[in-house]
């Protein structure tokens, strides 16, 4: 059965394409009862810490991989031996030799920094030594096909592969290295990663084969870009797992939503259990243009599972967020006013916002929602409603009869004779279901805030 992996290095946030490609590789494994493996390549040692392993370990938590659905992890600085095994066994078998040449020697020599390394070293039988790294001898004929499951066979030349470094001088292996001799220890049968690591993929399965091992079959997966069309940067976009979380997106939405990115299920839906997922995805299906990440598209779907949920988890999915609003909240007003939070609300961090009227002393204030709807005929409209509601029976069906009956009068729909008793009462000209609210808020409130409005 197949065994995948997923392979980060932790040198910072757990970002969204890491998460994308954790996801595929679970949804692979999942749906062949194969193994996903779990390694986390810790061995850049300047640019690790603990502390974004564990990011990597609780965000994959949080989207549904705990440490059930996983082996490992592993840690890539636990198996240096067999990397330096490999690396002696290539010397050894004369597909490794050492070089000393500097970077600027193999510039001067072919004229052009972005040519690869001229092969000088190649039959000077260097011994190992202070400034010397183990390059790989790459075969000056012939090609390597790999074997992608999105691309077909990409052919590379490889007269045109540079005898790539594989130990630095100062002993310690490169990523081409570790990665492979990891992927055959652990006994992987498909690489499933980003884009970007094709190129690398010709030169780990030339690895493979000097090292006795079949190798992989690969699928890399397209680059995510940001509206621009420029591939997400966490300088300029929001790619934290985590950042996304906290503003309230749910764990379901984000997995269904990053399963999108390259690959569609049948039919037109977007809402996709993860069981049908599982069963649906097919690595061969994910696309290879690149992938937009649509934020907006990503806060609908978020909305629609927010709808999904029963209430008293909607409930409970916002206490978390009800701590950092600065108001006091009486969780049996909350209660209450849940219902309509949850029709209206894309992420949870807008919760706040959207109730606060009811539990602060006075609507809070919105320059630009006053200025909106208390324009003619705003006062008077204002003014009739308080009389209608004096002694109405105060429930949300018959406050909307009356308000309809008061805008009637100055020949206005609902909508608008609407706006300014919106604003009076809960400060903004958007928000939560109105009449319904009023309910909530009492007929006292809702009288004095009218009043109120009116001076
Ligand atoms: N540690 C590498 C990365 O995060 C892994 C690449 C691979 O999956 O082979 O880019």
């Amino acid at each position: 059965s197949i065994r995948v992996r997923f392979a980060p290095s932790p040198t910072g946030m757990f970002h969204v394409g890491g998460a994308r490609s954790a996801l595929f590789n679970w949804a692979m494994a999942k749906q062949s009862g194969g193994t996903l493996v779990l390694r986390i390549e810790d061995t850049d040692a300047s640019r690790n810490s603990p502390e974004w392993t564990e990011g990597i370990i609780r965000a994959l938590a949080w989207l549904g991989m705990d440490g059930g659905e996983y082996e490992g992890p592993y840690f890539q600085s636990a198996n240096a031996d067999k990397h330096a095994e490999a690396a002696a066994t290539l010397r050894e078998q004369g597909r490794a030799y050492y070089c000393d040449c500097t970077r600027e020697q193999i510039v001067e020599r072919t004229g052009d920094s972005h040519k690869g390394y001229d092969g000088f070293c190649r039959d000077r039988g260097l011994e190992p030594g202070p400034g010397r790294a183990l390059r790989f001898r790459t075969p000056d004929e012939g090609e390597t096909v790999v074997v992608d499951l999105l691309r077909g066979k990409p052919v590379f030349k490889n007269s045109a592969l540079e005898d790539f470094v594989i130990a630095r001088a100062d002993g310690s292996v490169t990523f081409l290295l570790a990665n492979s001799v990891d992927d055959m220890s652990q006994g992987i049968t498909h690489v499933v990663r980003g884009e970007e690591h094709l190129s690398n993929a010709p030169k780990q399965q030339l690895l493979w084969e000097a090292l006795g091992g079949t190798p992989p079959v690969w699928a890399h997966v397209p680059v995510i870009v940001n509206e621009k069309r420029q591939k997400l940067s966490k300088r300029r976009d929001k790619v934290a797992l985590e950042d996304y979380r906290d503003e309230g997106y749910l764990a379901e939405a984000m997995r269904n939503y990053l399963m999108l990115l390259g690959w569609a299920p049948s039919g037109d839906r977007e809402i996709v259990p993860w069981d049908v997922i599982v069963d649906e995805f097919r690595i061969e299906d994910v696309n290879t243009s690149p992938a937009f990440f649509d934020v907006k598209k990503l806060r609908a779907l978020n909305g629609d599972y927010i709808r999904m949920l029963p209430v008293e988890k909607f409930v409970a999915a916002c206490l978390p967020f009800l701590e950092r609003v600065p108001f006091e909240v009486d969780m049996s007003v909350f209660d209450q006013l849940a219902p309509l939070a949850q029709t209206r609300v894309a992420v949870l961090s807008e919760i706040g916002q959207m109730i606060d009227f009811a539990f602060l002393p006075e609507p809070p204030y919105d320059e630009q929602s006053w200025k909106k709807a208390m324009k003619e005929p705003a006062a008077q409209i204002l003014a009739d409603a308080a009389e209608a509601y004096r002694d109405a029976p105060w429930r949300a069906d018959e406050l909307k009869d009356r308000l309809e009956a008061v805008g009637a009068a100055h020949g206005l729909k609902l909508g608008k004779t609407q706006a300014p008793v919106r604003v009076a009462v809960t400060g903004r000209t958007v928000g939560l279901p109105l009449f319904e609210s009023l309910e909530i808020l009492g007929r006292e409130r809702t009288l004095e805030r009218i009043a109120a409005a009116r001076t």
